[in-house]
């Protein structure tokens, strides 16, 4: 192995948005050059909380597809794996499953915040139950050592140390402790001022969405639910609308003079949503202009996709010969 690698990647849910550029695309970006980097392109757990609806995945995948392309994630360097076209990672679950006990998947904060959040109502599925397991499979299979995550994910990356560390010491050293990277916003709040903006609440602003889109979405963003009037001392803390214009508005001065006349109760919501509007549109211009030229080249990016998952299986492969070995089941049968 020359370079050190990177894996992390996301469910074919539905595209991609804000929070994942600043949680993880952003990093993947400035680190594609440094680490060999996979994508995995997560369809195997989207089904763990999708699978009445599994005929969504094949559109999603494409449009996951897209917004790496169109943030600059380059196919010549970054290799864009199908989860599901990795048998591999099931076996590798599989043995995982035996390194776990299921009160460590009852403690671990983000699975249980997502229950809550899920409300399954027919019972909750062992497959999304175990879903960090097979989590630690993709990520350990391909040895990386770095994974780029949203804040949501790190008990994920803690539970693929402690099976890794477990795995080595029982069997022998075959795999890698991964380490997690946050990104600049680990958490980006929701347009709801929910706590985290999520495909599946739909509280998001969208990587490709238009501009008059991007800008309904603004214009009927939460804000502080305590000021009536734009004459009253408004709350900037806690308030999506600045921790966006913190993140996306590149006139740092700007948005100073704006938390100040908040503050005071001198400015109204509607012009402190224009300038951010305005801040988030000229952000998503480049992106969504890209992303509708790649668009128009579906062969292309059905090519980039077959072709970086025929080298992630590869790589996927020569991982589990070595674990049946160092697990005494690779049989001369
Ligand atoms: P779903 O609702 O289907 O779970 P999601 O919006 O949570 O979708 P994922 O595909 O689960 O997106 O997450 C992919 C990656 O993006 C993960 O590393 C996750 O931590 C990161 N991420 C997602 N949402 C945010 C956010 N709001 N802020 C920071 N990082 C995020
Ligand atoms: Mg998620």
């Amino acid at each position: 192995m020359t370079r050190k690698r990177i894996l992390t990647g996301d469910r074919p849910t539905g595209p991609l948005h804000l929070g994942h550029y600043v949680g993880s695309l952003q990093n993947r970006v400035r680190l594609q050059d440094e680490y060999e980097t996979y994508l995995l392109i997560a369809d195997v757990q989207a089904l763990t909380d999708n699978f009445e609806h599994p005929e969504k995945l094949e559109a999603n995948i494409f449009e996951v597809a897209l917004d790496y392309l169109a943030v600059g994630l380059d196919p010549e360097k970054v290799q864009f794996v199908v989860q599901s076209m990795v048998p591999e990672l099931t076996e590798l679950t599989i043995y995982f499953m035996n390194l776990v006990t299921v009160a460590t998947l009852e403690r671990n904060p983000t699975l249980k915040e997502e229950i809550k959040q899920k409300n399954f109502t027919k019972g909750l599925p062992v497959g999304f139950y175990t879903y960090p397991i097979s989590q630690a499979a993709d990520i350990t299979i391909f040895k990386a050592h770095l994974v780029p995550v949203g804040e949501d994910q790190l008990p994920m990356i803690e539970q693929s140390r402690e099976i890794v560390r477990r795995f080595n010491r029982l069997y022998d050293r075959v795999l890698v402790e991964p380490k997690a990277l946050l990104g600049g916003v680990a958490r980006l709040p929701g347009t709801d001022g929910g706590g985290k903006m999520s495909k599946s609440i739909g509280n998001c602003i969208y990587l490709g969405d238009s501009s008059e889109t991007v800008r309904k979405r603004v214009m009927s963003m939460y804000t502080d639910p305590t000021r009536i009037r734009p004459t009253d001392p408004g709350h900037v803390e806690g308030n999506p609308v600045f921790t966006y214009h913190d993140v996306f508005n590149p006139d740092k001065a700007e948005v100073e003079e704006l938390k100040d006349r908040y503050r005071k109760g001198a400015v109204g919501d509607v012009e402190v949503k224009e300038r951010l509007f305005k801040a988030l549109d000229e952000f998503l211009t480049p992106i969504r202009e890209r992303r509708i030229e790649f668009a128009s080249k579906p062969e292309w990016v059905k090519e980039i996709i077959v072709e970086g998952t025929r080298k992630g299986r590869a790589i996927a492969q020569d991982t589990m010969a070595e674990v049946r070995t160092a697990m005494k089941i690779s049989y001369k049968l």
